[in-house]
């Protein structure tokens, strides 16, 4: 199922951390050992001396890439089996996402959805198979429970997400680094070839690290992106950039007419200079990631700005407000019911053709009527999606069924694991995405110590 040697390229340099070079062999059947394991073999050339070019490959693991996954992971192995070496190769700079994310406050997890079941709903891609053990092994709460022990304290927002009470991710990165340097055996200089008997590839959405995945015999789902924002070509809706909503429904209509539940979702939503954003958009946007990625992005979403307002109730509301304001004009503010940005009201009011000076007395019950359909079911029309990476995911990569969940380990190469964002596992904004790195990179460095201290018993 897996080739004997797999070449990697472009592989960068590493500052301070040494150079290696671009090729990957896994050596096949001379080096596997009875039990049906293999040996990776990972060839580096370095400018700093390097310590592990030598050695016992039965008690190393590479690791490459060294984003959260990665790094927790070696951390948890390492911590597991002090004696396992453990080498991170990270081609850029070490936990780079982790220091750009939540805004540069990272969203470490989610204090929201603790059980297995609800929290896995969080995730488009793996709301199935993340249902059984592998939260439990190692969850949210196990996740606050080890940065808390290390002295981050976090704290949880009224919506759920859980961030640094610091609010800086450097706190996360430093708390990680420090665990590292404090275990003194995490290591990123490598030099040689280096043989392991057991490799990490959490490279995150990297295309290198889905070629050696494919190389050594898995299938590889699309990667598309997840988690963007819609743009709208409407001047008048982008001119009121900053506006927002507390609580919004909206619903996801594609060029297809395909329809799933998830298609209607509600929540926070924010008008930006392109068009429309916030939670509730972000979440359409993941759970519909492939069906916009097949219209091109193009697709109509229809808010409902009074999801707590029945239709009938919300005519008879503006009806009353028309009697009770029949000298004022329309567009001064909106009844206060509907709680609407002056601004937006006028928006509204003009996309139905009503004049803003109009007096409320002069408003035909029909024009109330439809407005209030416009405040129901208002459509906008998605032309795009949003350049800027607020929180950017990518959907697909190695397909679950290919790994047991139980181990993160391949089904199809034993000694070859994977964690985080290269499975094809994303979820919802709020925490969800480094809960999975944290939590796949748990487990398989769990796997990979726990092995390595039952080889020293039966060797002993
Ligand atoms: C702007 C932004 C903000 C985000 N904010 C949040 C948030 O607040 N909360 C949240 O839950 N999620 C957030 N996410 C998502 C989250 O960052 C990812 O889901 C998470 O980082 C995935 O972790 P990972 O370890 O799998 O991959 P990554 O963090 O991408 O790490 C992979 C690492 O592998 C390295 N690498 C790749 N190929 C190679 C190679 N061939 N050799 C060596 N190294 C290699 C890369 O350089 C990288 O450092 C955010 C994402 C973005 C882009």
């Amino acid at each position: 199922m897996w080739s004997s040697s797999v070449e990697l390229t472009n592989l960068a340099s590493v500052p301070g951390l040494g150079v290696f070079q671009n090729v990957f062999e896994q050596k096949k059947n001379e080096s596997r050992s009875k039990r049906g394991q293999s040996t990776f073999r990972w060839r580096c050339s370095t400018q700093e001396a390097g310590n592990a070019g030598s050695g016992n490959e039965q008690q190393r693991l590479v690791v490459i890439g060294g984003g959260a996954a990665g790094v927790y992971g070696a951390l948890r192995a390492k911590s597991l089996c002090p004696h396992l070496e453990v080498l991170v190769l990270e081609k850029g700079q070490l936990l780079s996402k982790v220091r750009i994310s939540g805004g540069g406050r990272c969203n470490v997890t989610t204090g929201l959805f603790w059980d297995p079941k609800p929290l896995a709903g969080q995730y488009p891609r793996g709301h199935k198979e993340l249902r059984g053990s592998y939260y439990l092994s190692h969850g949210p709460a196990d996740t606050v429970a080890w940065f808390t022990e290390r002295g981050v304290a976090l704290k949880t927002e009224s919506d759920g997400r859980m961030f640094p009470e610091s609010n800086s991710s450097g706190t996360i990165v430093d708390c990680l680094l420090h665990e590292a340097k404090r275990m003194n055996g995490v290591d990123s200089r490598v030099q040689g070839v280096v043989s392991a008997e057991s490799v990490l590839l959490a490279t995150g959405s990297a295309l290198q690290g889905y070629r050696i995945a494919r190389d050594l015999g898995h299938s590889i789902i699309e990667p598309v992106p997840s988690l963007f924002t819609f743009k709208v070509a409407d001047k008048a809706l982008t001119e009121l950039a900053g506006v927002s909503f507390q609580r919004v429904k909206v619903e996801l209509e594609l060029p297809d007419r395909q329809h799933h539940s998830e298609f209607i979702q509600d929540g926070p939503m924010l008008i930006t200079h392109w068009g429309l954003s916030g939670p509730v958009v972000l979440r359409l946007s993941a759970w519909a990631a492939r069906h916009l990625f097949a219209s091109k992005y193009t697709c109509v979403v229809w808010v409902d700005f009074t999801p707590n307002i029945e239709l009938e109730d919300l005519k008879a509301l503006l009806l009353k407000h028309k009697e009770k304001s029949q000298k004022s004009n329309i567009g001064t503010y909106s009844p206060e019911e509907l709680a609407m940005v002056r601004r937006f009201w006028v928006y509204l009011l003009e996309r139905q053709g009503l004049d803003k000076d109009l007096k409320w007395a002069r408003v035909s019950s029909k024009a109330l009527h439809q407005l209030a359909i416009l405040l129901k079911r208002c459509p906008f029309s998605v032309s795009g999606k949003g350049e800027f990476k607020e929180e950017f995911v990518t959907a697909g990569g190695v397909p679950l069924a290919e790994i047991s969940l139980k181990t993160m380990e391949s089904r199809f190469c034993p000694g070859l694991f994977f964690a985080g964002e290269i499975l094809d596992v994303d979820g919802v904004t709020g925490g969800f995405n480094f809960q999975n790195a944290w939590t796949g990179g748990y487990i398989a460095g769990t796997t990979v110590a726990e092995r390595c201290l039952l080889r020293g018993l039966t060797s002993a």
